[in-house]
């Protein structure tokens, strides 16, 4: 892609998401004058900051900024104080959220635990030892969350029943199947596909299509394993899993388990990508965090890391986004801590502090 044409929607909603978002834009400029690139940054409301401008957690504008831009760059939204007052329909995680993801099948979360956090980590450090490093490829619209019927019905006799419906396709399945193969083909060469293909259709579906797939990626070793052992595994053996590819809710509940493993969720960026008609949306997987917003405490690592990702699968700027993930490797390594990471407080640095350390060590290499 062009510099001229980097158009990035920069959403920094609620909470913390302007606080980080701020330091991701100066690492940002930072790789545009290191690498010579340009983007073009235009800024939006979204979530209660849009509420309180324009009376609707995603407007009209918004969405349009984003469907005209290349990718978008999406701090996070909800006010736990304020979301009682609206309606489940109008509140900003599903409007916000599930408006701008849509079309997007591919979530893409990259869980790793720096060696020298490893203090960090819930695991004893024996489970860690061997490091963590994987990525988890979710499959973001299809399953549970989508299918139909859905719904509550009262019954005669009292009460109700309440139907959720879990379908996939074999096209849905290939689909992001296909990005799990090619990520651990840029990766460790091992993909471990996850379902419960000894209960669900869904699953026995699932794994022969993930299996018919594997012939045409001989250098990824397959591996499957049922839900209920990978969420065990995750915690027993975090260092055997290099990608795992799954289905929605799947993905969902091991993600946000897989989450822990890092330390803080101060530190883990994520990708939603689809198939080029829909704009690709980053953002990191904290929330707004209203318990430390206005602070200048929140650890932007998250958000720097997400910039990364957006550079590298958005633009195909892997240089670039090699040189701000070694960055937030070097101001980890020179011993630089927010005070998520520095449990006791001492020495922890604030927000802004950590986003000038990034910048200062963004070097080509
Ligand atoms: P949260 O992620 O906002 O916070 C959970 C805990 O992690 C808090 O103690 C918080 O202080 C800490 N934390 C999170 N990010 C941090 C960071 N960058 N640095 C340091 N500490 C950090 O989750 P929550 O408290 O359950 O939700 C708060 C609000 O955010 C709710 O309204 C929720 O609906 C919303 N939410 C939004 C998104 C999103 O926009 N994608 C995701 C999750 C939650």
């Amino acid at each position: 892609m062009s510099p001229e044409t980097t158009r990035i929607a920069v959403l920094p909603g609620d909470g913390i998401g302007p606080e980080v978002i701020a330091e991701g834009l100066k690492v940002l400029s930072r790789v545009e004058d290191v690498f010579g690139q340009r983007f073009r940054f235009t800024e939006a409301p979204v979530g209660w900051a849009a509420i309180d401008a324009c009376g609707t957690a995603l407007p009209e504008d918004t969405r349009r900024l984003c469907a005209e831009s290349d990718a978008v760059f999406f701090g996070a939204v909800g006010d736990p104080s304020r979301d009682p007052s609206l309606p489940p329909g109008e509140r900003p995680e599903p409007v916000a959220l599930l408006g701008l993801r849509k079309g997007l099948h591919a979530n893409l979360r990259p869980v790793r635990l720096h060696p020298c956090l490893a203090d960090s980590s819930p695991l004893r450090p024996e489970v860690v030892a061997g490091g963590v490093d994987i990525l988890i490829v979710r499959e973001l619209t299809g399953g549970l969350y989508y299918g139909r019927p859905k719904g509550r019905t009262p019954l005669p006799a009292g009460g109700e029943q309440a139907v959720d419906t879990m379908a996939y396709t074999t096209a849905e399945i290939e689909r992001i199947a296909r990005v799990g193969f090619r990520s651990a083909q840029g990766r460790g060469g091992r993909l471990c596909s996850v379902d419960k293909a000894n209960i669900l259709a869904t699953s026995q579906l699932w794994r022969d299509t993930v299996t018919a797939l594997a012939g045409e990626y001989p250098d990824v070793a397959l591996s499957h394993l049922y839900v209920d052992n990978c969420a065990m595994q995750l915690i027993r053996n975090p260092s055997e899993f290099d990608v795992i590819v799954t289905e929605n809710t799947f993905g969902d509940i091991l993600s946000d388990e897989a989450s822990v493993l890092a330390g803080s969720m101060g530190m883990l960026p994520s990708a939603c990508l689809g198939d080029g008609a829909a704009t690709p949306f980053f953002e990191p997987i904290h929330g707004s965090a209203p318990d430390i917003a206005g602070q200048g405490i929140a650890n932007p690592l998250a958000a720097i890391l997400t910039a990364a990702m957006m550079l590298r699968h958005a633009f195909n700027l892997a240089p670039e986004a090699a040189a701000i993930e070694q960055a937030v490797d070097l101001a980890l390594a020179d011993g630089l801590r927010t005070a998520d990471l520095s449990p006791a407080g001492a020495g922890a640095i604030s927000c802004s502090a950590m986003g000038d350390a990034i910048v200062e060590r963004i070097q080509r290499s």
